[in-house]
């Protein structure tokens, strides 16, 4: 039975994680697209080797030797953007996870499944992870969670979301 063997407690932590980027990644996609914004590329997946599946925007490329992290990469065609539509896709991420994850609760409640428990405590984990304002490290190699770079777009003047255009998402 899978909710009793140990193989569980290595795989079931991984596929949920994997799981949750997934679901955050379509969710500033979706985001993206709602406030009217161009998702250039989709990844799931950090390091190498990169799989291209789909070439044409929006790209999808899969780095399968690590799931645990990715990108949506998007662009409104202009130099400037504006800032509510670059906030709304940065919150997507994790009001996605905060979205599936509650259908997850919901479906453990039932279930009682323990991987309906682990899937849902991967969307937890990273819509927590990503809205925490974090920073680490600066300038060109610095990592910012969702939270952070929110804060950034929030606080910036009219047009002043600039550096926001290009990479703006990412888990
Ligand atoms: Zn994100």
């Amino acid at each position: 039975m899978v909710e009793t063997s140990p193989w569980i407690w290595l795989s079931a932590p991984i596929a949920s994680l994997a799981c949750a980027v997934l679901v955050h990644e379509l969710g500033h996609a979706l985001g993206a697209t709602a406030g009217g914004r161009r998702v250039q590329r989709l990844v799931f997946g950090v390091g190498r080797p990169t799989w291209v599946l789909r070439r044409r925007r929006p790209a999808l490329l899969v780095r399968p030797l690590l799931p645990l992290g990715g990108a949506c990469v998007t662009d409104d065609g202009r130099s400037r953007a504006a800032r509510w539509p670059i906030a709304l896709e940065l919150a997507a991420g994790a009001l996605a996870n905060a979205a599936i994850g509650a259908l997850l609760w919901w479906a453990t409640a039932r279930t009682s499944s323990a991987w309906c428990g682990w899937l849902a405590w991967g969307q937890l984990v990273v819509a927590i992870a990503q809205l925490l304002p974090l920073r680490f490290g600066r300038g060109e190699h610095r990592l910012v969670t969702d939270g952070w770079r929110l804060l950034e777009v929030l606080r910036a003047g009219p047009g002043g979301a600039r550096d926001s255009v290009g990479v703006s998402a990412s888990t």
